[in-house]
């Protein structure tokens, strides 16, 4: 039993199994792969498996870099890994400079009135770690304009300066296809900038990153979903350890005839005479309601007894439906198990099949679980 563990799996219907050892195994595996040093990017509660459970175990194998999101997201994780250095990906929001240098954070600062607005604070005498500079080479969100050119980029640099930058990045826009071409003009682009900062770590590598030729590294790379067993080569075997497991159980069976309509609003009819299992698990749980089966589309799938069965209807609040017709009848009861994600079922599969990516699978687990944390 981990100290990061909820408490009593029988009075929850789903156990979420969280394998801390395959989380570590994955970052070293990506630092390897990148020969440089590998962040972990922590944000939304890393990925939703728990933020200090996920800092506890990196820290511990020697992850000295962290990005999240949100101030609330870095203080939680500075709680747990008081030496690291961890970088808000959102940026300064107004005011929050205090916030800021009580935990010891690190802002990554992404336009000309946050550069200001730091430089200031700084120049108040307040003792504050470096922060980071976010250059915008493709997505136009967060980040000064790459695009804007270097001579935008110089006419900041008294700011810059006053800032105290201690790390450049940017972020890729599509590095999960290998064949999109906007991967090498970002590369380019952000070779081109990083040049104009001699002496200061550059980092551009989210998980897909790694798996793209000629990309370089720099001093440091920033993966996220492939540390918790996402696919970062969708179409091709997933490198990465799987980190999740999601178990439910069968509550009710029934037999339907042929013609029966199932679920809210009848949206899927039994072809066939049936055999139907409702298993405990629903939106409310995070698993997306787009994942309800119906006539018009299939849509996610469990593992029973061996065997991947259909969602049919529409997914409820706290319940889903499958067909288990395919089952020797005998074979599952009240009570058996029930794998949502695991095996065959990976995150991208269980994406696909709720017609998202595994990265919103993965943040949105919901906090109704029993969770077990493992491998460590
Ligand atoms: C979320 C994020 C990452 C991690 O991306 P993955 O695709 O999950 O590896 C890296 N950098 C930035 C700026 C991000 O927002």
């Amino acid at each position: 039993m981990s100290a990061f563990d909820t408490p009593d799996a029988d009075t929850c219907g789903t156990i979420l199994t969280i394998d801390l050892g395959a989380l570590v195994s994955n970052w070293r595996a990506l630092q390897a792969r990148a020969g440089t040093e590998a962040a972990a990017v922590v944000k939304a509660n890393a990925y939703g498996l728990g933020i200090e459970p996920a800092v506890t175990a990196l820290a511990a194998a020697g992850c000295k870099s962290f990005f999240v999101a949100h101030l609330s997201e870095g203080i939680r994780a500075r709680a747990v890994a008081p030496d690291a250095t961890i970088y808000i990906l959102n940026g300064l929001l107004p005011g929050s400079g205090e916030r800021y240098a009580a935990h010891d954070l690190s802002p990554v600062l992404g336009s000309a009135e946050e550069l200001r607005e730091w430089a200031g604070f700084r120049a108040s005498g307040a003792s504050v770690r470096p922060a980071a500079l976010h250059l915008d080479t493709a997505i136009n969100r967060l980040g000064l304009s790459a695009s804007d050119g270097p001579g935008a980029i110089a006419a900041l640099r008294s700011e810059i300066d006053a800032a105290g930058i201690g790390l450049v990045m940017s972020h890729f826009a599509s590095s999960e296809d290998e064949a999109d071409p906007a991967n090498a003009r970002q590369m380019a682009a952000f070779s081109a900038i990083a040049a104009s900062f001699p002496g200061i770590p550059a980092s551009l590598k989210n998980s897909s990153g790694h798996f793209l030729s000629d990309c370089p590294s720099y001093q440091l790379t920033r993966p996220g979903y492939a540390l918790y067993g996402g696919n970062p080569t969708p179409g091709r075997p997933n490198p990465m350890r799987p980190v999740v497991g999601l178990t439910s159980r069968v509550l009710q069976l029934r037999d339907v005839r042929a013609g029966s309509q199932v679920g809210y609003n009848g949206r899927w009819t039994a072809r066939r005479d049936s055999r139907l299992a409702t298993i405990c698990l629903g939106y409310a749980d995070g698993y997306p309601r787009n994942a309800s089966g119906t006539d018009a589309s299939p849509g996610g799938s469990a593992i029973v007894d061996g065997v991947v069965c259909p969602f049919v209807g529409t997914v409820s609040m706290d319940l889903v439906i499958l067909d288990v017709t395919d089952l020797p009848a005998a074979s599952v009861k009240r009570g058996d198990p029930v794998t949502l994600i695991g095996g065959p079922l990976d995150l991208d599969v269980v994406g696909a099949g709720a017609k998202t990516i595994g990265y919103e699978i993965l943040t949105s687990l919901g906090r109704r679980h029993a969770r077990r944390y493992v491998g460590v």
